[in-house]
């Protein structure tokens, strides 16, 4: 067989140097840059108010970070897949916070893409400054997997629409300025056909937010009831009836990043931390144990080959293909084992959680390592990582009819 050619390997150098180099970048913000009261509350798996959340992004804006990827013209720095993978990996890997994506990350590029140049000029800098928060009005009692059964009325009467309905799992809501919303503007023969994406101020008459406890005790997702609420038809994005289109757009946004490798590996460096520190009650097989440790390297290995190879040859003007439903099965997998894994090791110091240590400034454990009540948290709410975002059954429909046209 012939030797491949020499300068194969010479002309990849760059581009590993240049990815090395955006790494140190990161890490240099994480440790530099990144409040550390903020970095406090991530690596004990504490929650986070809003405050935090903007300090962390505030804190990215000198370096033109808080929307990398948008394009120059619109406030951003243009990165490629690869350094959008790499961003999220280092930060989450050096204790920054999940960026919390509704306004940057799926609303935005909706608006420079679909969006009126009045909608560019009022939504997209306060995004950009962390000045409004948004929040994905899009899920409801019965459409969920089903979205496209959708039932959020709105009636359009001359300059604005007048909006009824119910939005449910709205994560930050309570937080939010203003909720990009997929609405029924008419009753076409297939349900995509009549569906419109709506801009809501939630400062408008009408609109109710209740807050759902999800099983960790904290206050991340919500019902939203809209009860005949005044929109300006100037927040309609894009054209009537087209909202199927922009929402789409918006969910292949959506999946991209869903690997989450940094924080993977930031767990499982933890949960290595614990074993080397810390006498366990709850394993009674300490030799399968690390097996299921270096099975979860294994797998986490893997994912990462999988997830660089998909960023340096992915063409970000295409959607993502089945790579996205592979990394968010993956990724979302691997985490709860991780915490699973936590959990067994911390034996019978897991079993007291209350909330209320997880909502503090430092992190606090009635029993076990301080951290303790934090892993209990990530565990519990990490049950959610396989439903949010579009659930894992659905992502395996999404690869079985792409590959194998079931
Ligand atoms: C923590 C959290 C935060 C969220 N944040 C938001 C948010 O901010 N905004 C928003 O709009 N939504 C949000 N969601 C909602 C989320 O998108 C939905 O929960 C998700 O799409 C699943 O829909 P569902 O809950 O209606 O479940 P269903 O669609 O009723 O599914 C129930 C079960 O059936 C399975 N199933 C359904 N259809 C199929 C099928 N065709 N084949 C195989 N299995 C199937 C599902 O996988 C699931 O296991 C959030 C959810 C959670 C848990």
């Amino acid at each position: 067989m012939d030797n491949p050619p020499s300068t194969s390997r010479a002309g990849l150098a760059p581009a590993l140097d240049a990815e090395e180099d955006f790494r140190r970048q990161v890490r240099d913000y994480c440790r530099d840059e990144l409040p550390p009261a903020v970095r406090r509350k991530v690596l004990g798996n504490l929650f986070l108010s809003k405050e935090d959340n903007l300090a962390f992004l505030r804190s990215l804006a000198p370096r033109g970070w808080v929307a990398g990827h948008w394009p120059r013209v619109y406030g951003g720095s243009e990165w490629t897949p690869l350094q959008r993978f790499v961003f999220e990996e280092e930060s989450m890997l050096g204790g920054a916070p999940w960026l919390i994506p509704f306004g940057v990350n799926y609303v935005g590029p909706v608006i420079y893409t679909f969006g009126s140049e009045a909608q560019k000029r009022r939504f997209l800098p306060p995004i950009l400054a962390s000045e409004e928060w948004w929040a994905q009005g899009y899920s409801e009692p019965g459409a969920g997997s089903d979205l496209a059964g959708l039932k959020t009325r709105a009636l359009r009467e001359g300059d604005h629409y007048r909006v009824s309905g119910q939005k449910i799992w709205t994560s930050y809501v309570q937080w939010a300025d203003w909720m990009f919303c997929l609405v029924r503007t008419s009753e076409e023969a297939r349900p995509q056909q009549g569906i419109s994406f709506l801009l809501i101020d939630m400062r408008s008459p009408g609109v109710t937010v209740r807050p759902i406890r999800t099983m960790d005790g904290c206050h991340h997702v919500n019902e939203v009831f809209l009860d005949d609420v005044r929109v300006p038809a100037e927040n309609l994005v894009g054209e009537e009836g087209r909202g199927w289109t922009y929402a789409k757009f918006l969910l292949s946004n959506e999946r991209i990043l869903s690997a989450e490798t940094g924080r993977a590996m930031r767990q499982l460096a933890h949960l290595k931390a614990l074993v080397a520190s810390t006498p366990s009650d709850g394993i009674g097989d300490r030799a399968a144990f690390d097996r299921r440790i270096v099975q979860m390297e294994l797998k986490l290995h893997t994912l990462r080959a999988f997830c660089l190879n998909y960023a340096r040859s992915m063409d970000p003007s295409q959607p993502p293909g089945v790579e996205a439903s592979i990394m968010k099965i993956r990724g979302t997998e691997l985490q709860q084992l991780i915490s699973e894994a936590t959990l067994d090791w911390l034996g019978s110091s897991a079993i007291a959680y209350d909330p209320a240590d997880v909502n503090g400034e430092e992190a606090v454990s009635p029993a076990g390592p301080p951290d303790t009540s934090g892993a209990i948290r990530e565990y519990l709410h990490g049950r959610a990582s396989t439903i949010y975002g579009g659930s894992n059954e659905i992502q395996r429909n999404i690869i079985s009819k792409a590959e194998l046209g079931l």
